[in-house]
Parts: structure tokens; sequence; C-alpha cells
């Protein structure tokens, strides 16, 4: 007799729920139960979107866009990002060569389901973002953490990457700036890294969601370094830079053969984007003066929030962190780091239960000591949370 109830299939056997979104979410339900949580858990901009853009949209509910569009996103979305993409590498990017989704993690999961699958391993430099590791899991493949070194922001270099390399090689996943870290990584450290992936013939996929949150100059790009796009998808979407998390519109630039995959995998599971969404994204992408100036402003209240909990958090000399040059996240070594097992596990514990304080520990990013902490909020919260932060960790340094 079969028991009754779910019994996960082996598809879904080994998936963790994301750790980011967890605790974000745990902090909302504190919150409604009547807890003053800080939360700097998420990583989501708190700002409004810009007026523009929500104008642009309320218009074309108005005007229609209420149906279906097509698979890949509407012909002027794709048109316009070809032309930025292509604009940035200096040849010509077709519309073909763009799927348009429901959020730039919708494009990284169809692009690791489409290129990776059983037997195939994924190099992951590390720490990096939770969901890559489950979405390679989720293709079958195996994603191989490359812990880069704290000293250097937690960078990985090729000889690094080759260290891990095997015969089952068959991706790289790349990112910045970096999520947890906020390192960026210059152009030439780039381009070393897709020469090598270029040499080896491994697909590269290139996040680049927070490229437009640096306080140290322009970040580059992929497309702006990549020896060749023969095996390169840079992924990128609205949500971080225009505060649009909310209306989740991400995209791909993947060569044509690949876009085609990406689109019919696409049409089976979720079909076309949002279409007032996409209407918005439109407006965001094509931007102008107006919208670069907002873009502007909230990356220097970014900037004033990471200065101000930096300040604070410098107070107490034992803190190590790595110092983040863009992207909203600070990551800090937790108190125990090396000696008690998962350390920022049990910080960022004491931290919500006894200081009110929502942070993410680095165990979902591979790298368990640590925590990481987002400045997405405002700033008052920011500057009280990082003081609870010295406090929280006094406390937990005596117990030790
Ligand atoms: N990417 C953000 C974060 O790392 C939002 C939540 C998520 O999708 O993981 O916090």
């Amino acid at each position: 007799m079969p028991t009754p109830g779910f019994e996960p299939s082996a598809n879904v056997a080994r998936l963790r729920e994301s750790a980011t979104i967890a605790v974000s979410q745990r902090a909302k339900a504190l919150r409604a139960a009547g807890r003053a949580i800080l939360d700097l858990g998420a990583g989501e901009p708190d700002f409004d979107t810009p007026a523009p853009i929500r104008e642009s949209a309320k218009a074309a509910i108005d005007g229609g866009a209420t149906r279906y569009t097509a698979t890949q996103g509407t012909a002027e979305l794709r048109a316009a990002i070809a032309a930025k993409a292509s604009r940035r590498r200096g040849e010509t990017i077709g519309p073909d060569e763009i799927v348009v989704s429901s959020g730039s993690k919708q494009s990284l999961f169809n692009a690791c389901y489409c290129l990776f699958g059983p037997g195939d391993e994924v190099l992951v430099p590390t720490p990096a973002w939770t969901s890559y590791y489950e979405m390679v899991s989720l293709a079958r493949a195996t994603p191989v953490a490359v812990h880069g070194s704290p000293d250097h922001g937690f960078r990985v270099t090729p000889a690094m990457i080759e260290r891990h390399a095997t015969n089952r090689t068959r991706g790289l996943m790349l990112n910045s700036p970096v999520n947890p870290t906020g390192t960026v990584y210059s152009g030439a450290e780039l381009r070393e890294l897709l020469a090598l992936a270029a040499a080896r013939g491994w697909w590269v996929i290139s996040d680049e969601i927070y490229l437009r949150i640096v306080y140290g100059g322009p970040a580059a790009s992929s497309l702006d370094v990549a020896p060749a796009r023969e095996r390169l998808v840079v992924v990128d979407g609205v949500a971080k830079a225009f505060a649009m998390t909310g209306w989740r519109i991400g995209w791909s630039v993947a060569p044509p053969e690949l876009t085609r995959a990406m689109t019919a995998f696409q049409s089976h599971t979720t079909f076309s984007a949002s279409a007032p969404s996409q209407a918005a994204a439109l407006a965001a992408v094509t931007g102008g003066p107006e919208l670069d100036a907002a873009v502007a402003q909230m990356v220097a209240r970014f900037r004033e929030r990471r200065d101000a909990a930096m300040a604070i958090l410098a107070t107490e000399p034992a803190i190590t962190l790595a110092p983040p040059e863009g992207a909203f996240y600070l990551f800090l070594r937790a108190p125990g780091a090396g000696r008690v097992r998962d350390a920022g596990t049990a910080f960022a514990s004491l931290l919500l239960e006894r200081f009110d304080v929502a942070v993410v520990p680095g165990a979902a990013f591979e790298t368990p000591d640590w925590i990481r902490v987002s400045y997405a909020t405002e700033r008052a919260a920011v500057e009280e949370a990082s003081r609870r932060i010295v406090a929280a960790y006094h406390e937990a340094s005596r117990g030790l």
C-alpha cells in the first residue's frame, strides 16, 4: 500500500528553500506579531520605482497591454535591450538573442536548465548567491564551489578555477558586483576568467543584475571584455537598479540557438512575462537623463548607508569585513568563526532572537562562518542595526 501524503519527487528531494527569501519572510512574520524587527535580510531596494516608469506602465494598461505577449518578450523591449547590449559590446546583437522573463532569476534558471544536465559540473565562485547552487542542482548537474580568499574580497582567480576543473566541467557562473560580498571584478580580472572559460569551451552565465550599483567608477560587463560570445549568457533585469523588484522583469542575452531553446522552455513553464511590466521595463531600459539621475540618486543613498554602517562596525576592530564596492551588501565574519561550527548561523540567530535584527547566515552562500547584511533599507535602520551587530558581537565573543 502506498503511504498517503506528499513524497517529494527526485527532482526536489534535496531542494532547500531560498534562505535569502526565508529570512525576510520570517522578519515580516515577526513584525506582524508585534516585534520591531530591523530587516537587513532582504536584498530589496526600499525606494519607490521612479515616477516616469510607473506612468509608462499605467499608460500601457490603459492602452491595452493586458494580454499575453510573444513568449520571448515584446518586440519593443527586446529591440531596446538588444540595442543597449550592442552599444556595450560594439557589435550587433539582435532581438533574436534576447528572452525577456519574469525576473533575472527565471533567466538564470532557464539558462542552467537548458545548458547543464546529469554528469555536468558547474563552477561557482564562492561565496555566491544561494540560488545558483540550487538552480544547477535542479538541472541535475553538480555545482562546484570555488572559494575565494577573504583577504581579496573573496575574488577567484583563473588558477583557483583551474584547480577545480575536471573533464566534466561544463560551465562557470560569474557575478559582479557580487551578491553577497559587494566585490566588483575589474575588467582585466573578468577578461581573464572569460578567456579561461573560452579556452576550455565552458559556458559562462554572467549575472549582472547589480552592474549599475557601484561606488568607485563603472563596473565592467562580460559584454565589454569577453573574447567571444559563442558560449556566453549575460543575465540582467530592472529589479535592483530601478527599484522594480515587484515588477518581475529580467532577460538574457545569449546566442540565437540557446535563445531559441530558452524560449521553447519558457513557453511551457511561464510563457510571456507580464505585459504592463514589460512596458515599465521598456521605459527603464530606454531611460534618459531623468532616469539616470534617479538611479544615481539611489546609488548615492546606498553609498551613504554603506559608509554609515562601516563606520559603526569599525568601532569593533575584531569585526572582519569584505569592503564592498558595489551591490548593497556587507559580508562579515561572525564571532567564533573557525572555532564553532556554522558560526554565521549561530550569530544570525542571536541577532534575530535577542537583538531584533534580521540578516542572512553565510551558509546560504556556502560560506558558513560569515553573515550577509543588506543595507538596502533606510539609513536610520541601517545605523541602529549596525550598533546592535556590534553589541551582539561583544556578547557572543564573551561567551566563546
Ligand atoms: N536577490 C535578493 C537577495 O539575495 C532577493 C531575494 C532572492 O531572490 O534571493 O536577497
